[in-house]
C-alpha cells in the first residue's frame, strides 16, 4: 500500500539537464516569449546601429566639405581682396589721367580705393610727361587726403621701378624697408611705346607687411567666419592663415589645428594671380601664404568616432538591460508556469493522498465490522493499519492547514522546554505500525540529555514529515536510523535514509513550496511537495534550521537543529555524548 515499495532509482531524475529543459513545457513557453521578444528587439538594435552608422558617414561627408569648401572659399575671397586695389584704383587710373596728370579727376579713384581696400596705406602717381609735377612722386593718403609731393620714398619709388621697367612688364613688385617697417610697393607701370622701353607714368601702391598681418588678415577671416555655420554637435572649423615665412598670421600665432583637413597656397600679391607671369617680379617668385582648415586637435575620423562612441555605449547599456529584463521575464515566466503546473500536480496528489488512506480504512474496517475475523492476531494488525491510515490523512490535513496558515502568515510557534529524546520517541511509536507494516528497520540514537526550546506540536510534526519520506523515497534499504544529540550548540534530530538521494542540484529546491523532484516518466512515490516547506518553516519559527546531505542512490540524512533550552547546565554541553544515552534500540518490523 505505502509507496515507499516501488522501485525507484536514485538517478532517475532525467537523462540530462537540457533534455528535461527541452521536454519542460514552462521553459518552452518562457523561452518562445523571450524570443518573440528578443527578435523585434535585435532588429530594432541593428536599425539603430546602422543609422548611427549612416548618420556618421553622413556628417564625415559634411565635415570634410566644410572644411574644403571653407579653405577654397576663404583662399577666393583673400585673393579677391588683395587684388581689389589693382583693379579699381591702378587699374582704373588711366594712361591718359597720367600723362599729363589729371589729379582731379585721378583723386577720387585713390579716395575710393583707400576707403575701399583698408591694407592700403597709400597711393602713389608719377609722371614723366605734362606741364606740372613732372618726375614728382605724389603720394595720397589718409592723413593726407591730397595729393602731395616731397615723399621721402619717392626716390626710392622712381628708381626701382625704373629698375623693373626693364623687364618690360606693366605689373611690378617690389618689397622694401621704410622707416624700420617691412613694406610692399607694386605698381601699373605705362610705357612712352608700346615696345615699353621706357616708363612714362606709374600708379603704385602701399602696403605695411605688418599691418597687413597684425590686423588686415585676422580681422577679414573673423569676418568671413562668422558666416560659416558647421553641423550641430560638432567641433568648429578652426581656420590657420600662415605667411610665407611660416608665421602663423591668425589664431593668436600658433596653429588653431594641429592636424589640418585642408590647406590652400595662394601667392601674396595685390593683383590678378592668374597675371604672375605678366608681372615684373623683383628676381624671386612671391611669397606663398597658405590657409589651412581642420577641427582643432582631432582628426575627421577621431571626431566621429568620439561622437559614436556614447551612442555605442548606450546602446549596449540598453542592450544589456534589455537582455537582463528578457532574462528576468522569461525566468519569472518560467517559474510562474512551473508553479503553476506544480499546483495543478498538488491538486491531483492531494485527492489521491487522501483517497488512499480512506480506501484502505474503509476497506480494512468493513472487514472487521462483518466479523469474519477468527484470528485475534489478524485483526489488531487491521486496527493498525487503520490507525496507520487514520494518522496519515491526520498528518496530511495537517500539513494542508498549516501550509495555509503559513501562507496567510499566521502560523505561530509557542516555544518550551521539551526533552528531544522523549519527543523523538513519541514521535516513532505513533509511526511503529507503519515501520511495522511496510518493513523498515529503525534504529536510534538518543541522547536522553538535551532539552530544546520547541513548539512540541510543530516540532512532531517536522520529524513525522521526515520519518515520512525516509520511509516513501527508501524503496529497497529500508533502513532509517534517527538520532538525537547536541551539535555546533544545537539540539539535534537526525533522520538518515538508505533510500534514492537527491540530486545536489535540488537540495536546495525541495524546501521551496509545491516542489518535487522529477522521476522518469512520472513513476514514483506521490506527494504534495509541502512536507519540507513547512519543516523548514517550522525551524526558522524555532529560530532553527534544517541541514540535508544526500547521495543520489545511497541515502539522505536531514538534521534538525534546534536551539537549546537556555535553563540547560552547561555541563551537559560537554558531555562526551555517552552518558545517558540509551543503548542502540532496534525496532524491526
Ligand atoms: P513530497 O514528499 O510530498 O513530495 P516534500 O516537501 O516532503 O514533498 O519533499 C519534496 C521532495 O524532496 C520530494 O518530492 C522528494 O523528491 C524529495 N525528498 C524529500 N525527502 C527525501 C528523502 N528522504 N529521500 C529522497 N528524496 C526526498
Amino acid at each position: 500500500m505505502n509507496t515507499a515499495g516501488s522501485s525507484e532509482s536514485a538517478k532517475g531524475v532525467g537523462p540530462s539537464v537540457v533534455g528535461r529543459l527541452v521536454r519542460d513545457r514552462s521553459v518552452r513557453l518562457a523561452a518562445g516569449l523571450a524570443v518573440a521578444i528578443a527578435i523585434p528587439v535585435a532588429v530594432l538594435f541593428y536599425f539603430q546601429f546602422r543609422s548611427i552608422s549612416d548618420l556618421s558617414k553622413s556628417s564625415t561627408v559634411v565635415l570634410k566639405q566644410l572644411s574644403r569648401e571653407t579653405a577654397e572659399g576663404l583662399m577666393r575671397s583673400v585673393q579677391d581682396a588683395l587684388k581689389q586695389p589693382y583693379i579699381t584704383t591702378l587699374l582704373r587710373t588711366t594712361q591718359q589721367q597720367t600723362e599729363p596728370l589729371n589729379l582731379t579727376v585721378i583723386a577720387p579713384t585713390f579716395d575710393l580705393g583707400l576707403e575701399q581696400q583698408p591694407f592700403v596705406d597709400r597711393f602713389y602717381v608719377w609722371s614723366d610727361v605734362g606741364p606740372t609735377h613732372r618726375n614728382e612722386v605724389l603720394a595720397y593718403d589718409r592723413v593726407s587726403h591730397g595729393f602731395r609731393g616731397d615723399v621721402s620714398e619717392g626716390e626710392l619709388l622712381v628708381t626701382r621701378f625704373h629698375e623693373l621697367s626693364k623687364q618690360k612688364r606693366a605689373i611690378t613688385m617690389f618689397e622694401a624697408t621704410i622707416d624700420g617697417r617691412r613694406t610692399y610697393f607694386q605698381a601699373q607701370i605705362r610705357f612712352m611705346t608700346p615696345a615699353r622701353e621706357q616708363m612714362s607714368s606709374f600708379v603704385a601702391l602701399r602696403v605695411d607687411a605688418e599691418r597687413l598681418r597684425r590686423e588686415y588678415f585676422p580681422k577679414f577671416l573673423a569676418d568671413k567666419l562668422k558666416d560659416v555655420e558647421g553641423p550641430i554637435g560638432f567641433p568648429p572649423l578652426l581656420v590657420t592663415l600662415i605667411d610665407g615665412d611660416k608665421r602663423v598670421i591668425s589664431s593668436g600665432g600658433k596653429p588653431a589645428s594641429s592636424h589640418f583637413e585642408n590647406e590652400r597656397t595662394f601667392p601674396l600679391v595685390f593683383f590678378d594671380p592668374e597675371l604672375i607671369s605678366f608681372a615684373a617680379p623683383e628676381g624671386h617668385p612671391p611669397e606663398q601664404w597658405r590657409i589651412q582648415t581642420g577641427y582643432g586637435e582631432q582628426t575627421i575620423p577621431q571626431i566621429i568616432a568620439a561622437r559614436e562612441r556614447p551612442q555605442h555605449a548606450m546602446m549596449a547599456m540598453l542592450a544589456g538591460a534589455m537582455a537582463l529584463g528578457i532574462f528576468f521575464f522569461a525566468r519569472t515566466t518560467a517559474r510562474e508556469l512551473r508553479v503553476a503546473e506544480l499546483k495543478s500536480n498538488f491538486v491531483s496528489s492531494v485527492s489521491h493522498d487522501l483517497k488512499t488512506p480512506l480506501a484502505l480504512i474503509q476497506l480494512f474496517a468493513e472487514t472487521l465490522e462483518l466479523g469474519r475475523l477468527k484470528n485475534t492476531e489478524r485483526a489488531n494488525e487491521y486496527y493498525r493499519i487503520i490507525n496507520g491510515e487514520a494518522r496519515k490523512l491526520t498528518r496530511l490535513i495537517n500539513n494542508l492547514l498549516d501550509f495555509s496558515k503559513i501562507e496567510a502568515g499566521l502560523r505561530r510557534y509557542k516555544l518550551e522546554p521539551v526533552n528531544l529524546a522523549a519527543m523523538t520517541r513519541g514521535v516513532l511509536e505513533s509511526l511503529q505500525s507503519q515501520f511495522q507494516h511496510n518493513q523498515f528497520t529503525v534504529t536510534t540514537k538518543l541522547d536522553e540529555h538535551v532539552t530544546a526550546s520547541i513548539d512540541p506540536e510543530a516540532a512532531v510534526q517536522a520529524l513525522e514529515n521526515l520519518l515520512s519520506n525516509a520511509m516513501k523515497y527508501s524503496p529497497e534499504h529500508r533502513e532509517i536510523v534517527v538520532e538525537v544529540d547536541r551539535t555546533d550548540g544545537y539540539g539535534v534530530v537526525r533522520v538518515r535514509d538508505r533510500g534514492i538521494g537527491i540530486p545536489p542540484r535540488f537540495r536546495r529546491k525541495i524546501f521551496n513550496k509545491f516542489f518535487r523532484v522529477q522521476h522518469d516518466g512520472g513513476s514514483g512515490p506521490h506527494g504534495t511537495g509541502l512536507g519540507l516547506a513547512i519543516v523548514e518553516h517550522v525551524m526558522r519559527g524555532h529560530d532553527g534550521f534544517v541541514r540535508v546531505e544526500s547521495e543520489p542512490g545511497r541515502g539522505s540524512t536531514f538534521t534538525l537543529h534546534f536551539r537549546l533550552f537556555a535553563g540547560e547546565s552547561h555541563g551537559d554541553e560537554t558531555d562526551t555524548g555517552d552518558r545517558g544515552r540509551t543503548a542502540d534500540v532496534a525496532r524491526t518490523a
